[in-house]
């Protein structure tokens, strides 16, 4: 695939967002282009009202609050076989070519496709896909998102699953899109991030947010070439002390609000816990993913729904997160 594909197939498009000053704003765009999939593409117009009708609880863990939503939808991701053999076998669903006939696009600076999620978390739930079949990576991208943060505006936040941490098609580089302050990680931030700053220079402000069974590397900043330089470093010393040749694993969140984008940095050292992998009560189905991570569990099995426990969250936190020790050991190569 390149980049002229989705010019083959026009009626994908619904709109496009070229940045041109005195336009729609983006988020306008995708508030309609929303709108227009509800009422046109049966399925996911069933799928959201379905999401909708979930059940969600909230579950103290310490001073904190996670989040439990009990979404079948969500199966078909959550229980993804992710080797590269089936990858490699199976029809990319992100390619332009294989989405549904009622699927329209945002085109996003002639880079991205916005698409509703068919399987939504949130109202709305947006993937923001490449126009090419590459695959998933954060290095080449910085620039795509903090841009894509900065257009869409305060209401919403971005988010990124390694290609072996969340990420249901690896090989196809994409982004989501969430309703900004819906995630409990985001409220902890507001309240906590700002006493623990570790380092402030050259426009970053960087720090680290203690949570329950894991930890968030939050960096903050006004300028988006300062920004980049240090999130390049910042995975550069995630991969040394993680000792990964390939890209470190994470899930991040970010959003930009009042002239600055925060982000939130989840190290990761494992895709599923092994719960996952149990049988019968042992057994829980949950793979984590930026969501997860960012304090929203999704259970796709009324069992597993009601068995969360804040002490459960935190088992699987702490085996899928990078110890603190390494945390502080990442700091120390940054600060
Ligand atoms: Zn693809």
């Amino acid at each position: 695939m390149n980049t002229s594909d989705y010019l083959s197939v026009p009626e994908r498009i619904w709109s496009e967002f070229d940045g041109a000053p005195g336009g729609t704003s983006l988020e306008a765009m995708c508030g309609e282009l929303f709108s227009q999939q509800l009422f046109n593409w049966q399925e996911f117009a069933l799928a959201h009202m379905n999401m909708k009708g979930a059940w969600l609880r909230e579950i103290a863990s310490g001073q904190h609050t996670l989040l439990v939503q009990f979404n079948q939808g969500r199966t078909v991701s959550a229980t993804a076989a992710l080797d590269a053999g089936t990858i490699r076998r199976r029809p990319c669903f992100l390619c332009v070519y294989h989405l549904p006939d009622a699927q329209k696009a945002v085109l996003y600076r002639k880079t991205f496709l916005i698409l509703v999620n068919p399987y939504p978390i949130f109202s709305p739930h947006y993937t923001v896909v490449h126009v090419d079949h590459e695959p998933q990576g954060l290095d080449r991208h910085i620039g795509d998102l903090l841009a894509l943060a900065h257009d869409l505006g305060p209401a919403f936040t971005v988010f990124y699953n390694g290609p072996r941490c969340g990420a249901s098609a690896p090989d196809h580089h994409h982004f989501q899109v969430c309703p900004a302050g819906i995630m409990p990680v985001e409220k902890a931030w507001e309240e906590v991030a700002r006493e623990t700053p570790i380092a402030d220079r050259e426009g970053v402000a960087f720090g680290v947010m203690r949570l329950p069974g894991r930890s968030a590397l939050c960096v903050e900043g006004s300028a988006p070439e300062a920004l980049e330089v240090f999130l390049k470093r910042l995975m550069g010393a995630m991969g040394e002390v993680m000792g990964s040749a390939e890209e470190p694993m994470l899930n991040l969140f970010c959003t930009k609000k009042e002239g600055r984008w925060r982000l939130l940095v989840f190290p990761r050292r494992k895709h599923r816990p092994d719960a996952y992998y149990r049988e019968g009560e042992d057994s829980i189905l949950v793979t984590p993913g930026a969501v997860e991570m960012g304090g929203l569990l999704i259970t796709i099995r009324e069992g597993d729904f009601l068995k969360m426990t804040p002490a459960l969250a935190e088992e699987i936190y702490r085996e899928v997160s990078l110890p603190p020790e390494e945390i502080d050991e990442i700091v120390n190569r940054v600060k």
